[in-house]
This record gives C-alpha cells, structure tokens and sequence, in this order.
C-alpha cells in the first residue's frame, strides 16, 4: 500500500502516520519528493486497512502498488533517483562512463588505466579484484591487495571505484574501500547478499543475471532497497540466448522498460554483453540512444596479455574515440556527459 501526502503536509502530519504505521508492525518506506512525500508499506493487506490512514490529517489518498516490486517502481516514487558519489551525479539527464581492466592485475596496470580514463572523461574507475570465473583454474583475482591498488588510484587521479563483492565474507573489506559495490550478474539472485548490501551507506551497481527477466531484476534491487539502501544502478548487461556470436545478448529494450517501471538509474554494459572489443562502440551508443544514464566499459593498457576478458576489452585509444562520440552524440539524446566535480 501506498500513503500520498497532500502538497503541503506538515512534518508533523507525516510523523503522526508513520508512528501509526510503526505501531501497527507495518514494513515503511518514505519517499520525499519536491512536493509531495509517499510513504510505502509493505504488510498484511487487511491489517494495514485497519490502521485508517484515509482518515489521518494531511493524507491525500491510500492506494494500492500493483507492481511485484513496490519500492523501487515508479509507482511509489515518481522522481528519479540521483545517485551523488564521490564528486559524480549519476542518474536521469546524465551519461556516466565507468571504465576499467576486467580485473585489477597490478599497480602499474591501474594507473595507467586510471589516467586514460580519466583523460577521456570516464568518471568512474573499475576493477575487480575477486573475480567470478567460469574456471576454477582461472586467475581468480588479487584479493584485498587489488583493493588497496584501487584506492591508491582512485587517491592519485581522483576518480571513484566500483569493484564487485562476490560473497558476504568480503562485505567489510570491499565496503571499505569502493564507492560503489558491485553485484555481478551471478549473483543477481543471491537474496542473502542482496539483504547484506541492503543494510550499507554506499550504491550498489546491480547487474541483470545472465537468465533473469527484468521483473526478477527489479525484484532483486528490492530486496536492497528493502534494506533501507535506496541508491541503486541497475546494470543491463547483456542476457543467455541461443545467439552464440555475442557472449551473450544485449537486451537493448530493457533499458527504456527498466526506466518506465522504475525510478532508478539504469546503465548498460556493452563488454560483457558482447564479449567483443568491435562491438562496444556501436552498443554503447545504441544504449545512449534507448536512454541509458550510463555505461560500464573494460578497458586494458594491454588487452592481448590482459588476465581476464582480454577480447571484450578496449585499448586506451580506442576508448578515448569512443569517449569522443558519445560525447559528440549525448546532446541529442538530452544527457550531459558525467563530470568529477
Ligand atoms: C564484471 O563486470 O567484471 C563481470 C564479471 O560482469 P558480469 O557479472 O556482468 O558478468
Ligand atoms: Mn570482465
């Protein structure tokens, strides 16, 4: 159910009905909005009836969210959300580019990249430092040590770090170093850690799972949002279809459908979708075309020798062409390029 204030409602109209919420032993949500504030509950229908909200001063109107997921549709909250981190503004009217190795193999590997990316106007610096592989033989990333080579770039250039955390035994140490957690596409459906990055003060980067619908996706961002973390990017990454010429497909129309259903930031990952260095360019822009507030790109100072996704990864050069016609191509799309304030 969905409490809608009227425009105007005192502070203390809407403390009044969330005690009355509270006390009936309801799940609340308050969104504030720039005129209005909708306060989300999510509980047993016929108890919450009992509570009378109708009837509470300042109460505009109680109505039902049809949608499966409640808190993070568009029904509950109207305006986008605006994600603020470390000097980047990521959400509606911006395009953001995060870029960076698949994973992170060295110091010197990641200032290099840091700077290029940089220099190009990525305003996020990737790296995964544990890494999910098919193969338990693979390099399976450096551990806490790629952490710290994270932070000492992002201290050098200035730019903030998104990094995946694979299992809750890792929580505090990558909550401790990255500004925005990632949840990659494998565990898309693991509601433990979901519920674990619900109850942290920093944005989640979500990914679609490789055989997710987008109901599941946006049922997963709310087991996070359920936690009391509302700051989520939800990342299109590209599905499992019969196509084997892609890594996997991009679901370009998930982007403008993610962003009807729902307030939060979406972006697009055009490397892992198509597992094809060729093919970035022209998904990126595809994804700025349907909307997306963003990308997430790898890039290596050396992508033939990379340890990880060597193929799907761009060289500095030809992230720096592809930097230069998205930027030419956001104005007509109503986006401004992201900026490291
Ligand atoms: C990644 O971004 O490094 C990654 C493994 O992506 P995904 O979870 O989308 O496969
Ligand atoms: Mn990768």
């Amino acid at each position: 159910m969905m409490v809608i204030m009227r425009e105007g409602a005192t502070d203390a109209q809407i403390e009044h009905v969330l005690k009355r919420i509270e006390d009936g032993g309801a799940d609340v949500h308050v969104s504030r909005g720039q005129y209005r504030t909708v306060i989300g509950i999510i509980g047993d229908k016929e108890a919450i009836a009992e509570l009378q909200l109708g009837a509470f001063d300042g109460v505009e109107e109680v109505i039902r969210i049809l949608k499966p997921y409640k808190f993070v549709s568009k029904e509950f909250r109207h305006e986008p959300t605006m994600i603020k981190v470390g000097g980047v503004t990521i959400g509606e009217g911006f395009f953001n580019v995060m870029a960076g190795p698949c994973s992170v193999e060295s110091a010197e590997q990641m200032m290099a990249t840091a700077k290029a990316v940089k220099a190009a106007g990525g305003t996020v610096l990737r790296g995964g430092a544990f890494k999910p592989r098919t193969s338990p033989y693979s390099f399976q990333g450096m551990g806490v040590e790629g952490l710290q080579i994270l932070a000492e770039a992002r201290k050098e250039f200035g730019l903030p770090i998104v990094t995946e955390l694979m299992d809750v035994r890792d929580l505090d140490v990558v909550v401790e170093y990255a500004d925005i957690v990632q949840i990659g596409a494998r565990n898309a459906q693991n509601f433990l850690l979901l519920k674990e990055v619900g109850m942290i003060d920093k944005p989640v980067l979500l990914k679609r799972g490789l055989g997710n619908t987008i109901e599941e996706t946006l049922m997963a961002a709310e087991y996070i949002v359920k936690g009391g973390n509302t700051q989520i990017i939800i990342c299109e990454r590209g599905i499992r279809t019969f196509e084997t010429y892609t890594r996997n497909t991009l679901d370009i129309s998930a982007i403008p459908l993610i962003k009807q259903l729902s307030h939060l930031p979406v972006i697009l990952d055009p490397s892992h979708a198509a597992g094809k260095r060729s093919l970035v360019e022209p998904l990126t822009l595809a994804g700025l075309a349907a909307g997306a507030d963003g990308a997430i790109v790898e890039v290596h100072p050396d992508p033939e020798n990379a340890m990880c996704d060597g193929p799907q990864s761009l060289t500095f050069e030809h992230f720096a062409s592809l930097m230069g016609k998205v930027k030419k191509a956001a104005p007509a799309f109503d986006k401004v390029m992201g900026q490291v304030s």
